[in-house]
């Protein structure tokens, strides 16, 4: 096998400004399948944001490194953990928190358009921009609350991992 020209690199940030590197990898693929999996643990953690970063091999200084997504952890609007990973630059985010799962996305269909879902009630919407994609998710979370469940309640029956 040949020596890859470029390589992923994954990490992610603690809230005491500490950094997490996930490994070095030779594809964009694993790199992500990487990210996702440490991000699916998120909530035991206190993460602000996680970064994937292309290298080129051998180049010297900052021109051979190019960032490929930067995230940033917020609150879930709809079930509060801190799990809702956003993408500023893409409008795309997602809830890594247990059966929740929230998500927003551009619309591939309408460029400007905002998509955004709920996978356990099926929900699904179009918003016009993010701030209401959010206050969009930010509603099921209020009703959630309003059926007299706390947002832990609704996941009491989840085996802790
Ligand atoms: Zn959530």
């Amino acid at each position: 096998m040949s020596q890859p020209s470029r390589v992923f690199v994954p990490s992610v940030t603690e809230e005491d400004g500490g950094t997490i590197g996930l490994g070095v990898f030779s594809t964009e693929e694993v790199a992500w399948k990487v990210l996702r999996k440490f991000l699916s643990k998120s909530h035991l953690m206190s993460l602000t944001r996680s970064d994937i970063v292309i290298w080129e091999v051998d180049q010297v200084g900052e021109n051979g490194m190019i960032v490929l997504s930067s995230m940033h952890c917020r609150d879930c609007p709809v079930c509060k953990r801190r799990t809702f990973w956003i993408d500023l630059e893409t409008y795309s985010a997602m809830c890594t928190g247990n059966l929740c799962e929230a998500w927003i996305e551009e619309s591939t269909l309408e460029p400007g358009k905002i998509d955004l879902g709920w996978p356990p009630t099926r929900f699904l919407k179009q918003a016009e921009n993010i701030e209401d994609a959010l206050s969009e998710l930010r509603i099921i979370g209020a009703e959630i609350e309003a059926a007299g469940r706390t947002p832990e309640d609704t996941f009491t029956s989840i085996p802790e991992e």
